[in-house]
């Protein structure tokens, strides 16, 4: 049976690092900046891409490289750049394909970091950005494209909102207007979706999440498809006009379907450096290693206690993919059959007060800003990831005030629903 059937729980633990004859089981550390080489013209080929092999941590490194190789082999992509946090991932993508005076379109409903990126810093760099109702009619979301748009940003489970985009409609809409498809699949994982599968080009995360899941290193990953045709129009000349920093190299030509990735990493890595130390891509690793286990228990977790909160009389509304009640649960059945993720957002009668109040209340669950780790955690994102936003774009990312953020764990279930009914029932 070839690696490439394995079912994804054996990807988990087997893809990437690979050991030959003799070698560590495990995956290395190798913990060096720099590798040798005993001519100088090898090196020289390296700089010019003409051969592969690892120069400089900052380009690639072995133990970096076999869990981008691990990671592209659980979405389905041709190949995977790690970067130091899944900021830098957004970003790189983006601007692998974006410049001055271009236009991207992203969902109004996701995470406040990314909505800062967007809404502030890629303006200030002269990228113009529209935001969209990912529930929007047709007619208004082709209605958003203008003749430079470049990309179409969304994430599949959004944070904190869980809305659960339509995957399928966001890549024919993309494609019709000649623009790639940019998911940010960390809520659900690729255990519980894998978004390339229902058409999307590039798939980014925050490895800080689900994928490493202990809340030990901060990372993001970019993995590219390969499917995306970048010689079908003149939109996207950084793929297929000369690169003169690497002597008039065309990326479609020599890298084909591998044009996108190798140049986030040729020329974005190369440039803004936010690469991971070997240690974190160790530790992201070791994460993933279990993943599927963890999904499997954050998201039976999750569904008992939002199952719990809907008959609680001091619960006001609760928002979970998985409850029928779902705005989204048509959706979630097909895009995340195996559950959603750990998080339930819902909120509490006596709005904000009686939310911190709740929140003081929990013995087990923790106020921390992280989410989707295996420590239960609370947190209210009005007054703390998306507190720069005013009353009418947490509105627009389906955030309301008093929306708190329950992010599920994996200890055992009963213990958690105790830990909130103590702490609702004492409001
Ligand atoms: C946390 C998060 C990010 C940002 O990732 P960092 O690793 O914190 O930089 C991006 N997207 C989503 C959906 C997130 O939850």
């Amino acid at each position: 049976m070839s690696r490439h059937n394995w079912k994804i729980d054996t990807k988990c633990i087997q893809e990437g690092w690979v050991p030959g004859n003799g070698e560590p089981r495990v995956l290395p550390i190798i913990q060096s900046t720099t590798f040798k080489y005993d001519s100088a013209q090898t090196l020289g080929s390296l700089f010019d891409l003409e051969v592969a092999g690892d120069f400089y941590t900052r380009l690639s490194n072995p133990t970096t490289g076999a869990v981008e190789a691990k990671i592209a082999a659980l979405e389905g992509g041709v190949g995977a750049l790690l970067t130091s946090a899944g900021q830098a991932a957004a970003l790189i993508a983006v601007l692998n394909i974006a410049h001055k005076n271009d236009h991207i379109i992203s969902a109004s409903s996701i995470y406040g970091g990314t909505y800062n990126l967007f809404n502030k810093t890629l303006r200030e760099m002269g990228i113009d950005v529209t935001f969209v109702d990912i529930d929007s009619p047709e007619d208004e979301l082709n209605a958003a494209f203008k003749p430079n748009t470049k990309l179409v940003f969304g994430e599949s489970l959004s944070n904190p909102s869980l809305r659960v985009l339509d995957i399928e409609k966001f890549a024919r809409i993309s494609h019709s207007h000649g623009v790639p498809l940019i998911v940010d699949n960390t809520f659900p994982t690729p255990i519980n979706c894998r978004p390339i599968e229902y058409g999307a080009d590039i798939v980014i995360h925050s490895t800080s999440k689900y994928l490493d899941g202990h809340a030990t290193a901060l990372g993001g990953v970019i993995v590219d498809s390969g499917r995306f045709d970048w010689s079908a129009s003149d939109k996207f000349p950084g793929l297929n006009t000369p690169d003169e920093t690497y002597h008039g190299l065309v990326y479609t030509e020599q890298f084909g379907n591998a044009a996108y990735i190798t140049k986030c990493r040729t020329h974005l890595m190369r440039d803004i450096g936010a690469s991971p130390s070997p240690m974190n891509s160790f530790l992201l690793s070791q994460g993933i290693d279990t993943l599927h286990l963890r999904m499997e228990r954050h998201c039976s977790n999750a569904q008992k206690l939002a199952e719990y909160l809907e008959t609680d009389k001091n619960v006001l509304w609760v928002n979970y993919p998985g409850l029928k009640s779902s705005k989204y649960f048509k959706l979630a059945q097909k895009y995340l059959s195996h559950g959603s993720s750990g998080v339930i957002s819902f909120s509490v009668k006596g709005g904000r007060q009686a939310a911190s109040r709740f929140m003081e209340n929990l013995k087990l669950a923790a106020i921390v800003v992280h989410v989707a780790d295996l420590r239960t955690s609370v947190l209210h994102p009005a007054s703390t990831t998306h507190r720069q936003m005013n009353d009418e774009q947490l509105k627009s990312a389906g955030i309301s005030p008093d929306l708190i953020r329950f992010s599920v764990g994996i200890e055992h279930p009963d213990d958690i629903i105790e830990d909130v009914r103590q702490a609702l029932a004492s409001l």
